[in-house]
């Protein structure tokens, strides 16, 4: 449940930011379908918490929860009538979960821009086109079976029917269906056709090396959070370059690139950080002597489901998760000294996780 597409249009810096993602150096090359392979790369999600716990529990190892990046390229003008690579990226971001797409808000003469021009919020219109294209034709498809239910009398299936109508109309005028209101009713009724419009969307403003740490005066970036406050979407600002630069080097001297170029933080570890968010993630910790791990859960996941992530023997034979905030836990010092003030919990199973809970499930087996 942590797939993100990579999605923008050709020479936005999409290959530059999977390979600071990967470290792998796919090529990136100044033309456009460079590239052609749908790329898959694999990041830690960032967790200081961890290295806190590791050193409390004198872990042997860290395990982090991870995230998962597919570099999708071959959308542009037409793609979904079959133009550059044709319509095979639509599957690939059909399988993910959410979508970061990169938008082109750097200046530079000598990296040709598709449209000739730099224009993010066109750019995210092109996109958009699209995908609201493609989501046209999923929705066709879908009429065509709600017609045969219609006349075989099927009681649900005219309210489906005035909805996908709904949703069509809308994506004729351009309008992403991640724009659109549903009921909860409707969400259902929409979910099995996983339309490109409507992930959860990152808006990843590639900015110049010069501007990685500050692009309050780009007037496009400005564009982009103006446009994407519209939808409720997230915008991470960042200079692939910088981060490509940074994936390069062995921690101490990336800490002091990050210093040097004014940054507190890694771009990618934003953006890792927005991804999370974005899909309603959230981390419960785990600490003994073997490791330290982080676990990744819905918000609202319950103590069974949650220790299922351990296995499925933990979720089965459920009886207890014995509980501790993170942050009671570190004021504290010690397990021992959290147990004594009473702040070590025994949860049963309508317990709902919250993030930052250091557990230890009790199971029959
Ligand atoms: P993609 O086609 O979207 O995958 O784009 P690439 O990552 O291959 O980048 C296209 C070109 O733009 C390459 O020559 C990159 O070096 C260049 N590029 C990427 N990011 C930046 C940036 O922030 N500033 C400048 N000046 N060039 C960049």
């Amino acid at each position: 449940n942590l797939d993100v597409g990579i999605v923008g249009l050709p020479n936005v810096g999409k290959s530059t930011l999977f390979n600071a993602i990967t470290k792998a150096g796919a090529e990136a090359a100044n033309y456009p379908f460079c590239t052609i392979e749908p790329n898959e790369g694999v990041v830690a999600v960032p967790d200081e918490r961890l290295d806190v716990l590791a050193k409390m529990f004198n872990s042997r190892k860290i395990t982090p929860a991870i995230m998962h990046f597919v570099d999708i390229a071959g959308l542009v003008k037409g793609a979904s009538k079959g133009e550059g690579l044709g319509n095979q990226f639509l599957s690939h971001i059909r399988n993910t979960d959410a979508i970061a797409e990169v938008v082109r808000c750097f200046e530079d003469e000598n990296v040709t821009h598709v449209e000739g021009s730099v224009d993010p919020v066109r750019d995210i219109q092109i996109i958009d086109t699209e995908l609201c294209l493609a989501d046209i034709d999923t929705i066709n498809n879908r009429m065509k079976k709600v017609e045969k239910l219609l006349k075989a009398h099927d009681k649900k299936a005219a309210a489906e029917q005035a909805l996908l109508e709904r949703v069509a109309k809308g994506l004729e005028d351009i309008v992403p269906a991640r724009r659109m209101e549903f009921t909860e009713e409707e969400e259902a009724a929409l979910y099995d056709l996983h339309l490109l419009t409507r992930k959860p969307i990152i808006y990843v403003c590639n900015v110049a090396e010069e501007e990685a740490a500050d692009a309050s005066g780009n007037p496009h970036v400005k564009a982009v959070q103006e446009f994407a406050a519209q939808e409720h979407a997230e915008v991470v600002v960042i200079s692939a370059k910088v981060e490509a630069e940074i994936a390069e080097l062995p921690e101490e001297e990336a800490k002091e690139y990050l210093e040097m170029e004014g940054l507190t933080e890694a771009g990618l570890n934003r953006l890792i950080k927005a991804g999370f968010k974005l899909l309603g993630l959230q981390t419960y910790l785990t600490a003994g002597e073997i490791e330290s791990r982080a676990w990744t859960i819905n918000i609202g996941t319950k103590a069974p489901q949650a220790a299922g992530k351990i296995h499925t023997d933990f979720e089965k034979g459920f009886i207890k998760a014995e509980i501790v905030s993170y942050d009671d836990l570190v004021k504290c010092g010690s397990k021992v000294a959290a147990r004594e003030k009473g702040l070590v919990r025994l949860e049963g199973k309508d317990y709902v996780m919250q993030d930052g809970d250091v557990v230890e499930f009790r199971f029959n087996v």
